[in-house]
């Protein structure tokens, strides 16, 4: 079943010096809860595509179907996590993880207890009432990830929101992820220049190529990456 479809894409940006093709035709279809990572060297176009997907982007040409209808602007149906993604400084965490929730009209309470379930899938029961600038960099990112998780979005965008942190940190964020995917599955579109990662997390990895943007190669991780 395909949830996400990319329909040849191909995008351009109005640079100083001229055009600038970010992205030349990129096709890709995704299957329903698959967790795809794209890697590549920086400027083959990856956060674009994320963009373009996000409706945070008009591609040039081409299309994103989601479930088969185009996308077009942003919605509430896809969450996205970016590399140092804002939290509402003025929010608790407990707060900032009802956002989407608030924003679907879900009932306090209701939403609070989806809040909750997801703040501890990520580790940071106890923290419900701190604020964002009480927590550390890892702890802002699981806040972040619950919050995408708790507003049921029909595909989760991640854009290196592991890459700012230490490896150690790293590391136990992948494995919470990989646990929350396992537990509750959902179309993952993942962005990263570690390899690594990419490995670890994707059953998919897409090889992108700098300028202009392609896909230059699709690998299947059919054996599963042992992990501790
Ligand atoms: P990546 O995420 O893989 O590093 P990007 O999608 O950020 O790649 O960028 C792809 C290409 O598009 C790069 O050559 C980049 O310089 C260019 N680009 C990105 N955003 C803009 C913009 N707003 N204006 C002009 N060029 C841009
Ligand atoms: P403004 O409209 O003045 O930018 P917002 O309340 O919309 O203020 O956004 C405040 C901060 O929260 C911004 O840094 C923004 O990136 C971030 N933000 C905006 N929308 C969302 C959202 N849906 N989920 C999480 N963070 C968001």
């Amino acid at each position: 079943l395909v949830k996400l479809k990319i329909d040849n894409v191909y995008k351009e940006y109005q640079g100083r010096n001229g055009k600038v093709v970010a992205l030349n035709g990129v096709s890709l279809d995704i299957a329903e809860n698959e967790f795809i990572c794209v890697v590549g060297p920086s400027g083959c176009g990856k956060s674009t595509l994320l963009n373009i997907i996000a409706g945070l982007l008009e591609p040039t040409s081409g299309a994103v179907y989601l479930d088969g209808k185009q996308i077009e602007g942003t919605g509430v149906e896809r969450g996205v996590v970016f590399q140092q993604y804002a939290l509402f400084p003025w929010r608790t965490v407990i707060k900032n993880v009802m956002f989407g929730l608030e924003m679907k009209k879900v009932p306090k309470d209701k939403a609070e207890e989806i809040a909750r379930k997801y703040i501890k899938a990520v580790g940071l029961e106890g923290f419900e009432h701190s604020y964002p600038k009480e927590l550390s960099g890892g702890m802002k990112q699981r806040v972040a990830i619950a919050r995408a998780y708790a507003a049921n979005p029909e595909v989760l965008l991640l854009d290196e929101p592991f890459g700012a942190l230490d490896a150690q940190t790293r590391v136990q964020l992948q494995t919470e992820l990989l646990n929350t995917w396992e537990q509750e599955k959902k179309t993952c579109f993942f962005i990263t220049h570690d390899v690594d990662e990419a490995i670890i997390l994707a059953q998919r990895v897409i090889i992108m190529s700098a300028r202009p943007g392609r896909i230059k190669r699709i690998v299947d991780i059919d054996i599963p990456y042992p992990r501790t």
